[in-house]
């Protein structure tokens, strides 16, 4: 049973203008994290959301995502990989470039993470246009991963970035 199951969440997600950059609307998790009610009943129902599939291990994109997957492993008895960007991690690392708007980036994450089989949900704090969750599932298919869904608290459905991914994504918030 959820500790909160009347909260909204909207009530504790706040939109700002023009961030980064003039024209973007930027959902900001911050005021989210503050509230401990809020925060704990995210938590609960993205957990009640991802347990169906039934996952060995989470993983989580640099840096809300870690903010994210590392609570959720915890509340579901499992362990968290993180997935960062270039040149953070130590030891042997596999990487993936993937096109930006404007250039590229490349997401990297410890070569012996995971073990070929394993069932990794992925999360991230927001979904766009899909482009950053489509290269981390590119990137743990490449460790030997089997990625049963991917998993985000916000999904900014006119973007359509879950037509991009060819697996189950849960979303807890939808704006359009
Ligand atoms: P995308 O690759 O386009 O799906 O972008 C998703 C990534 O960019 C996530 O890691 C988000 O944290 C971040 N992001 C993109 N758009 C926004 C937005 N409007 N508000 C907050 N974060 C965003």
């Amino acid at each position: 049973p959820e500790t909160h199951p009347d909260l909204d969440l909207r009530d504790h997600i706040r939109g700002i203008p023009d961030f980064p950059k003039p024209g973007i609307l930027f959902y900001d998790i911050s005021t989210l994290l503050r509230h401990g009610p809020a925060w704990r009943a995210a938590m609960e129902r993205l957990a009640s959301m991802i347990r169906p599939y039934k996952p060995d291990m989470l993983a989580g994109i640099e840096s809300r995502g870690f903010l994210v997957a590392a609570p959720l492993a915890l509340e579901l008895g499992l362990g968290f990989v993180m997935l960062r960007k270039p040149r953070k991690l130590p030891g042997e690392t596999i990487g993936l470039d993937y096109a930006l708007e404007y250039g590229t980036d490349r997401i990297e994450m410890q070569a012996d993470a995971v073990k070929p089989g394993q069932r990794v949900v992925l999360l991230d704090d927001l979904l766009a246009t899909g482009g950053t969750m489509a290269a981390a599932i590119g990137l743990l298919r490449q460790a030997g991963a089997e990625v049963p869904a991917v998993a985000a608290l916000i999904e900014l459905t006119f973007l359509n970035g879950r037509d991009r991914l060819d697996l189950p994504c849960e979303t807890l918030l939808r704006y359009d």
